[in-house]
């Protein structure tokens, strides 16, 4: 019998990736935060790479970013976490130096080496949308010539699933948080990604050929979607 999304991804985690020593990022690391959510999702988002946070518990994005990516994903796409899958570029916690002080974004040889399990998960949970939070997977996706504040909000493609790129919760954090206008951005991405999902916009819309796919998933459509009302959202 095929094997379920559930039981290919554990394989992938438990014996593909194992205790993995395939890059230096092991020598410092506490857990693989290998990622975590729906192995039947429709939606996911992708980020760097661990910080201490997600070091310490072995979970993607349960850090500061992390509560501002579950605020977008609850309150704003008004779905579970749990509905959605997470994960990373590199599954061990990249820091400067490997001093375990300041985080860092993975180096090429770090992608090079983890890249390969991303692209394993994607290829597994097959989601109908992915959206890439800053640069690094952004680039490791769909390696656009611009950097995130250009491309954000841009539809992109990866083995023929939509991709939007949005800017990193960590990289809003550091520039205003709440107040930034950086949030109400990533929002407006958001929104494209909201009415991809609902059928609003299509694919054929999108990248002008069509996905023969029924690619309706359950988020919320009756929400009223506006600037205004993100400030109170998340
Ligand atoms: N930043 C990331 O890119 N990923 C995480 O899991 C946490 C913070």
């Amino acid at each position: 019998m095929a094997q379920s999304k559930a039981q290919l991804l554990e394989d992938l985690c438990n014996n593909t990736i194992g205790n993995c020593t395939r890059c230096k990022l092991h020598t410092t690391r506490n857990t693989i935060v290998f990622g975590e959510g729906n192995p039947e999702a429709s939606v996911m988002f992708i980020g760097e790479g661990p910080g201490k946070d997600e070091d310490a518990q072995g979970r993607p994005f349960v850090g500061k970013a992390g509560q501002l990516l579950t605020a977008v994903i609850e309150k704003g796409m008004k779905l579970k976490r749990s509905d959605v899958y997470i994960a990373n570029v590199v599954k061990c916690r990249p820091t400067v130096n490997m001093e375990l002080k300041r985080d860092r974004p993975p180096d090429d040889e770090e992608i090079a080496a983890c890249g390969p399990f991303l692209k394993r998960q994607i290829e597994i949970i097959n989601p109908k949308v992915i959206v890439t939070l800053g640069n690094p997977s952004t680039k490791f996706l769909v390696n656009p010539k611009e950097g995130i504040t250009k491309v954000h909000g841009v539809w992109h493609l990866y083995n023929n699933i939509p991709v939007m790129p949005t800017f990193h919760p960590s990289y809003i954090l550091r520039n205003g948080g709440d107040s930034s206008p950086l949030k109400r951005l990533l929002w407006e991405d958001i929104k494209k990604v909201i009415a991809y999902c609902n059928g609003e916009i299509t694919y054929e819309d999108i990248f002008g050929k069509s996905l023969t796919i029924d690619i309706s998933i359950n988020v919320r459509g009756d929400e009223k979607r506006d600037d205004e009302v993100q400030g109170n959202l998340f």
